[in-house]
């Protein structure tokens, strides 16, 4: 599942090409041939993000609401013939979007939309995120810090690599329960998550281990892995600590495998 930098990432990209232009909005495979031509030669306003939501603004307060979930993928690129199966394609001239398998694609209206955003937690790549409204659930909370990261409801955009790489950074134990972090520790992680995921939609990709923490800098080699980016816990179980040189573990936390150092992060 893509992280909230990916979505926001998007919604850049989206509007770099789209945002005050005409577009033609098609269904090529055909299963939103209906809707894609109620917006089809409107003008895109602009695309924003909340969490792993993304919202295409139209003219006339018509949106296009994705969610990729697991698989789903909406690319730019040159306006070739499409091919699989796309949902939905955005395209002028010279640009075309194309949505692959998304777990959701729908017309739908402001109100909509803010009925959407009403349930998602603050998301700390939003300028207008409110970090309380996140808290207020936190500290009241039994369930595990790492659970309540992950839970949309209460804070959005964060996954699995963030979750479990800004508690290694504050050495907090993954499995404290939310009532048991204080308001210093939650203002720690909210603005370490603004500042890690602004870098993250900057450089796409994840990036979490300080300057004095790099390769480079410990002369060590660099992470081999898909995901890319330097990191300190996020799937490098059985592997040693940056810091301590112990083992990273990994076990299961919210249906996701959650990865940290039990000696830097102690209960
Ligand atoms: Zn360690």
């Amino acid at each position: 599942v893509p992280e909230g930098h990916t979505l926001h990432r998007l919604a850049l990209d989206l509007t770099d090409a789209f945002g005050g232009r005409t577009v033609s909005v098609t269904s090529p495979q055909g299963r939103f041939a209906a809707s894609a031509t109620s917006l089809d030669q409107s003008r895109m306003i602009e695309a924003t993000a909340h969490g792993k939501h993304l919202f295409c603004e139209f003219d006339g307060e018509r949106f296009l609401h994705v969610h990729l979930g697991l698989i789903g993928k909406f690319q730019l690129g040159p306006p070739e013939p499409p091919w699989g199966e796309v949902r939905v394609r955005i395209a002028t001239p010279d640009v075309a979007a194309d949505l692959r398998g998304p777990q959701l694609c729908a017309v739908a209206t402001r109100s909509e939309i803010n009925a959407t955003m009403a349930e998602l937690g603050p998301d700390p790549l939003r300028p207008d995120a409110d970090p309380e409204l996140a808290w207020r659930r936190i500290r009241r909370a039994s369930r595990p810090i790492a659970a309540l990261l992950m839970d949309q409801t209460i804070l959005s955009g964060v996954g699995n690599v963030y979750r479990a790489e800004v508690l290694f950074r504050h050495r907090i134990d993954p499995y404290r329960a939310g009532k048991d972090i204080t308001p210093a520790e939650w203002h720690a992680i909210w603005t370490d998550l603004v500042a890690l995921m602004r870098e993250g939609v900057r450089n796409n990709r994840i990036d979490t281990v300080r300057p004095e923490h790099t390769p480079e800098a410990m002369g060590r080699p660099p992470r081999v892995d898909d995901h890319g980016g330097e990191v300190y816990v996020y799937r490098r179980a059985t592997l040693p600590c940056h810091l301590c040189g112990g083992e990273i573990r990994t076990a299961d936390l919210a249906a996701r495998n959650l990865f940290w150092c039990p000696t830097c992060q102690r209960p």
